[in-house]
Formats: structure tokens, C-alpha cells, sequence
């Protein structure tokens, strides 16, 4: 008896990788697979061109990168829609992602000399006789191992960062979007021919594994946390460092100075907005005792006018079929529990798709709010103040980003969230900020993607100290004589000593 199929559900077949659109089942790429030879083969490759990248000066790694952006820029639409027909995200989604790593390939391209170029760097007195040198050098080759969930904006994330600081890049997309992987590789390819500096390898997690082991200087990894601890124990084999922007379990706090309906339209959108299924999306909330009631209440009015669908609606399938399931136990869990759910709810899940669910007094152990759910629900519970909030939000071992709603407390109550980002009075809006840096704390991860500390991720600082006089107090020498060890003493009591 052969399987059934279910759409959406990558397939091996002949050697090549297909992905299928999960609400249609429509072919929507076919990709050799890649074997260990093959990552090994693409690693030596992007070797030899990464001496060749590093090679050009800054200016010409500037152009180019700007070139590949003006080419992302003019096929938007294009793009969207591969993504659309790959992952089933909404085409309006689809080009806002495409639209943020644009911006993200921009930044990346015009500071990275800033950022990344020689610099002298003050003396102390210790040592003044030295002029400090300070310059950031490229890892050679970043092996970037990518997720389905945002297939252009999160691995440019790490790859128009690595490219732009000197690396070559060996992408492994996702097994469920190798063709949006594939089509940055080629658009790529279509303004640096010269060499192969970015590429990519297909295929299952093996593949990844594989790239793990490959003798790349780096590895950047987003995707689950329970993937990423696996990525770390093969890297751990060479030493090779990594990156993890792993999941999360991220908070809204909404204070009783909240502008409630400015807090319910960015519940609605950061919690739904590509079906839930996003790193940093809105899944739990937690509202004031005096405004929950009347922002559950505007919650509800907006997620119900919510349309789902395959083509032309807010909310498009479940991208991995086998979450439907996960979404399904939540949702049960939170129920058999006692929680409340004032929208969707049982019978929300109606494969491939999810209904708006919106769960409440949703008891804080049940898995609902504190594992990564990925699909378009939200819980909302009510929280005596502001420290309560902040108290359950720190609760988890998650800590990517966060959002809170009010007025004078605001800022403080975001920078008292244990997450590396965190949004006042909007949801989600730092990762569109190219000049931040990006990444979480705990079960989510470390290392940052994006920004000034995004570039620094994929070079080495190289220090070089240069003599520019004779010691007038030798110490590193063994001419020193005994003279010189008491007069580096006195010399040292005299500015540290008090
Ligand atoms: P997975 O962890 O399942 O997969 C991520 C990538 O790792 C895929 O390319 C996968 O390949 C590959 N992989 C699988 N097994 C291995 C292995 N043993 N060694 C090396 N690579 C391997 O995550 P998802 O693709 O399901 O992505 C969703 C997750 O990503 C969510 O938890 C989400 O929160 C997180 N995420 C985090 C972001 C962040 O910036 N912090 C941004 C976006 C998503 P294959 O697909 O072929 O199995």
C-alpha cells in the first residue's frame, strides 16, 4: 500500500527534494538532493571563492551586495509569490518579509566597513609605548542552516550579514521551502558570476548535519531549540562556533495606561500574522485586572473578522502539516484545564488550516502558554499588576522578544523582560530595525543576527599591538632589572593604588 501524501509534506523522490504547496499540494520545487560528497564538494567550493571575496575591498563587496538588493527589490512580487506558493503565506505576508530583508541586505552592505574596518584604538598609559590596531576578519565559510517559517528574511539574516562582513555562505534551507532557498542562491549568482560565494545544499536534516560537520568556520542555525541543542553537540566535535536563534514563547503586557485598541490590533497581528507560525510571534498576553476584560473584548472583535483561507486571505494553512497537532494539544490541554476560549477553540483545527483561537485564564503550567504553539491562538490571562506580568513573562526558559502596551511604566517594564528584544507600544517591529541587533536569551538562543553586533557575529576581532617608542619601563623582557620591576610598582600604586 503506498502512502497517501499528505500536501505540504516534502518527498524524496529520484534523488530530488519536492516541495508541495501544504493547502493545494501543488508542486513547488525539485531539488537535487545533496549528499555528504556533495556538502563537502559545496564547502571546498565556497572556500576557494570566499578567498576571492574577502579579497575584493569593502567598496567592491558593497556594490555588489547592492546590486543583489536592487535585484530582490525589483522581483518583490515574484519572490512573494514563490513563497506563497511554497509555504502558503499570504502573498500581502509573503512581501513584507520580502520587503524587511531588502532593508536588511541594505544595512548590511553600507556599514560594514564602519563596523567591521581597521581602526586604531587608544593606548593606556601600561603600555604607551604601543599603538593598538583593531580590525575584524572574515570566519572563510558560514554554513547557514535556515527555517520555513520566514524563508527569505530569516536566513538573510545571517547571510546578508556574513556576506557583507567577507564570508562566503553554504545555505541549507528548510526541507519545506528548498525552492525560495534556491532562488536567493540564483538571484545571487545573477550579479556576482564571478565565483560561487553563496550557494546551497538540499535535502532532510541529515544534509544540515552534514553541513555541521563540514569543516565550515561558522555555523548560523535558526530553528527549533530541540534542533539547535543537535547542531551544537556536532559543531562541538571541531570546535566549530555557532549561532542559535532558536524559538520562543513570546509575551504582551498590556498595562492599565494602555491604549487598548492600538494593544488589540497588535495582538491580533503579532500573535496571527503568518498563522501564528513566527520565532517572535505574540502567544501569550497578559492584561491588567482593570483593562483585561475590554481588551479581550476588542481581541476578539478584530481576530473573528479574520479571513482563512488558500488565496487572498489574512490567515493561509499550517505550513508543516504534522503542527497541526501540536496546535490541536494545546488548544485541548488549555480547555481540559479550565481556560476559556472565547474564540475558535475545539474545533479550530480544520486541516490544513487553524481558525483565529483566542484562549483565556488559561492556567500557567499547561502547555498552551508555555511551549512555542506555532499557529494563529493566542492566550490571555489577567495579571494583578505590571510586576505579575513581568514575573510570568520571565517565567520560562524561552526569551526572544516581547511587546508591552502603556505609558509611563512602559520602557522600564521592557527593559525588565528577560529577552533580547523587546517592542513598546507596537509588536514585532524590531526585526524590521536594521540598525538593531536580533537574537534571544536562554531556550532561544544566543548570538545576534542584524545591526552592528549582527556583523561582528561572523568576523573575528584581530588585535595587533605596534611599537611606536622605546619602553621607558621595561617589563615584558628579561633585560628588566630589578630597578625597573620597583619603579613599575611605585608607578602603579601611584594611578591604581587609591
Ligand atoms: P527545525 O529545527 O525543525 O529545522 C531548522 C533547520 O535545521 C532545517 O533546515 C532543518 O532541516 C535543519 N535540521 C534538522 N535536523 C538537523 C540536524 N540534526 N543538524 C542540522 N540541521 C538540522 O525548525 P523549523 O524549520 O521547524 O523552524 C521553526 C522553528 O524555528 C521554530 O521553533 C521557530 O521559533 C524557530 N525560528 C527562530 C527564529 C529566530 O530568529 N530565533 C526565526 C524563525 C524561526 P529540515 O527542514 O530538512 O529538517
Amino acid at each position: 500500500m503506498t502512502a497517501v501524501h499528505v500536501p505540504g509534506t516534502p518527498l524524496i523522490e529520484d534523488g530530488r527534494l519536492l516541495s508541495t504547496n501544504p493547502a493545494t499540494g501543488v508542486e513547488a520545487g525539485r531539488l537535487p538532493v545533496a549528499s555528504p560528497a556533495d556538502v563537502e564538494a559545496a564547502v571546498a567550493r565556497a572556500r576557494s571563492a570566499s578567498g576571492w571575496w574577502a579579497g575584493l575591498d569593502v567598496a567592491g563587496r558593497r556594490e555588489r551586495l547592492l546590486r543583489w538588493r536592487a535585484r530582490l527589490a525589483s522581483r518583490i512580487e515574484e519572490l512573494a509569490e514563490l513563497v506563497h506558493v511554497e509555504g502558503g503565506k499570504p502573498v500581502a505576508e509573503a512581501v513584507v518579509e520580502v520587503v524587511t530583508a531588502v532593508e536588511h541586505v541594505d544595512w548590511a552592505a553600507r556599514n560594514a566597513k564602519r563596523v567591521l574596518g581597521p581602526r586604531r584604538v587608544r593606548s593606556r598609559l601600561m603600555l604607551a609605548e604601543f599603538a593598538a590596531h583593531l580590525e575584524y576578519q572574515p570566519y572563510g565559510v558560514i554554513g547557514v542552516i535556515g527555517p520555513w517559517n520566514y524563508p527569505v528574511f530569516t536566513p538573510i539574516g545571517s547571510i546578508a550579514y556574513a556576506l557583507a562582513a567577507g564570508n562566503a555562505v553554504v545555505l541549507k534551507p528548510s526541507e519545506y521551502t528548498p525552492a525560495v532557498g534556491q532562488w536567493l542562491v540564483d538571484s545571487f549568482a545573477e550579479v556576482v558570476h564571478e565565483e560561487p560565494v553563496f550557494t546551497a545544499v538540499h535535502g532532510l536534516g541529515d544534509v544540515g548535519a552534514a553541513l555541521c560537520r563540514s569543516g565550515v568556520d561558522k555555523v548560523a542555525f535558526t530553528g527549533s531549540t530541540a534542533t539547535g541543542r543537535k547542531v551544537m553537540a556536532a559543531c562541538a566535535e571541531s570546535l566549530t562556533p555557532v549561532l542559535i536563534e532558536a524559538g520562543g514563547k513570546d509575551a504582551m503586557i498590556v498595562d492599565t495606561d494602555a491604549n487598548l485598541d492600538a494593544a488589540a490590533e497588535a495582538a491580533v497581528w503579532g500573535g496571527l500574522t503568518n498563522a501564528g507560525q513566527t520565532c517572535i510571534g505574540i502567544e501569550r498576553v497578559y492584561a491588567v485586572e482593570g483593562v483585561f476584560d475590554g481588551f479581550v473584548d476588542r481581541v476578539v472583535q478584530r481576530a473573528e473578522r479574520l479571513t482563512v483561507g488558500a488565496d487572498g486571505t489574512d490567515i493561509g494553512p499550517i505550513t508543516m502539516p504534522s503542527q497541526l497537532e501540536v496546535i490541536r494539544r494545546h488548544i485541548d490541554d488549555a480547555l481540559a484545564r479550565g481556560g476559556r476560549a472565547v474564540l475558535g477553540g475545539a474545533d479550530a483545527v480544520q486541516p490544513p488550516y487553524v481558525q483565529p483561537t483566542v484562549l483565556v485564564d488559561v492556567p500557567e503550567d499547561s502547555v498552551a502558554v508555555r511551549e512555542e504553539t506555532f499557529g494563529p491562538t493566542l492566550t490571555i490571562n489577567r495579571v494583578r499588576d505590571v510586576d505579575e506580568a513581568v514575573a510570568r513573562t520571565n517565567a520560562l526558559r524561552y526569551g526572544l522578544g516581547g511587546s508591552v502596551f502603556g505609558r509611563r511604566r512602559a520602557m522600564a517594564v521592557a527593559q525588565r523582560l528577560r529577552s533580547g528584544m523587546a517592542s513598546v507600544n507596537s509588536a514585532l517591529t524590531f526585526a524590521g530595525m536594521s540598525t538593531l541587533p536580533f537574537g534571544g536569551v536562554g531556550n532561544s538562543g544566543f548570538g545576534r543576527i542584524h545591526g552592528a553586533d549582527g556583523l561582528r557575529e561572523f568576523a573575528r576581532p584581530k588585535a595587533i599591538t605596534r611599537r611606536r617608542a622605546r619602553s621607558l619601563l621595561p617589563a615584558t623582557t628579561f633585560d628588566r632589572t630589578d630597578a625597573d620591576v620597583a619603579r613599575l610598582v611605585k608607578l602603579v600604586k601611584l594611578f591604581y593604588g587609591r
